[in-house]
């Protein structure tokens, strides 16, 4: 299968899971996730139809980023970055993406705030947060989101757009149900609390399909667009 078969596969997909869910399938926005990929096959799925994409690592993400730019400028895609951040690198996250989908601290939003503000930009972020109290390394504790919420919603420079989680695996797609089912209850209380969430960032090759159906509106997807990654 090619680039453009497999992203229609795809889109093919979230439709259908929309219309199950009874939704419009419009609400979902794909996010190509192209870390690791080179950027030929960047460039194809640009061709084909792809306009976000999503890349975990700040470097590499910048490298890309700037040798597209020769490449396909007559495009308008949006990079978003979707793994972790340090603080030491928030300079140059906002130079370069349209949406950082994980803040998960109140020092990294601050900084971010604070680099986005002397680019005279507005950034767009989602709150990472974290569902399990064991293994996960990174997003916030559900008990300390609501004070995250309300200093992101102070700082003039950061724009709040909705929260991002990250279920451990499973083989079976239906276990991740209970975490996405939940970060959809914590968005509509936040919501109910007068919290600005329109978007939920949940859902990856396993299992967004399943996400939908929760409530998801962006679904990061790899390696059903690309193939399996070989570190
Ligand atoms: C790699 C990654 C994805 C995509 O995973 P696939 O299984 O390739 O779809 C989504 N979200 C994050 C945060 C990732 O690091």
């Amino acid at each position: 299968m090619g680039l453009a078969e497999a992203i229609q596969a795809v889109q093919d997909r979230i439709n259908n899971s929309a219309l199950k869910a009874g939704r419009n399938p419009d609400g979902i926005k794909l996010v190509a996730v192209s870390k690791t990929v080179k950027l030929n096959r960047i460039i194809e799925a640009v061709k084909a139809g792809a306009t976000i994409f999503g890349e975990n690592r700040v470097q590499e993400a910048r490298e890309k980023i700037s040798n597209i730019k020769f490449q396909i400028s007559d495009r308008k895609i949006q990079w978003h970055l979707i793994g972790n951040l340090q603080k030491n690198k928030a300079k140059i996250a906002v130079r370069l993406f349209d949406l950082i989908h994980s803040v998960d601290s109140i020092a990294l939003a601050e900084e971010l705030d604070k680099q986005a503000d002397k680019r005279g930009k507005k950034q767009r972020v989602l709150l990472q947060v974290k569902l399990t109290d064991e293994t996960a390394k990174h997003g916030i504790p559900e008990k300390d989101l609501m004070d995250l919420l309300q200093k992101v919603r102070d700082m003039d420079s950061l724009e709040l757009e909705g929260l991002m989680t990250m279920p451990p695996f499973f083989d079976d797609p239906e276990r991740t149900r209970p975490y996405f089912r939940r970060l959809r209850q914590i968005a509509d209380s936040m919501i109910e609390k007068g919290f600005h969430i329109n978007e939920l960032s949940m859902g990856m090759t396993n299992d967004f399909e399943v996400a939908i159906e929760e409530g998801s509106t962006m679904v990061r997807v790899g390696r059903a667009i690309f193939g399996e990654r070989n570190y």
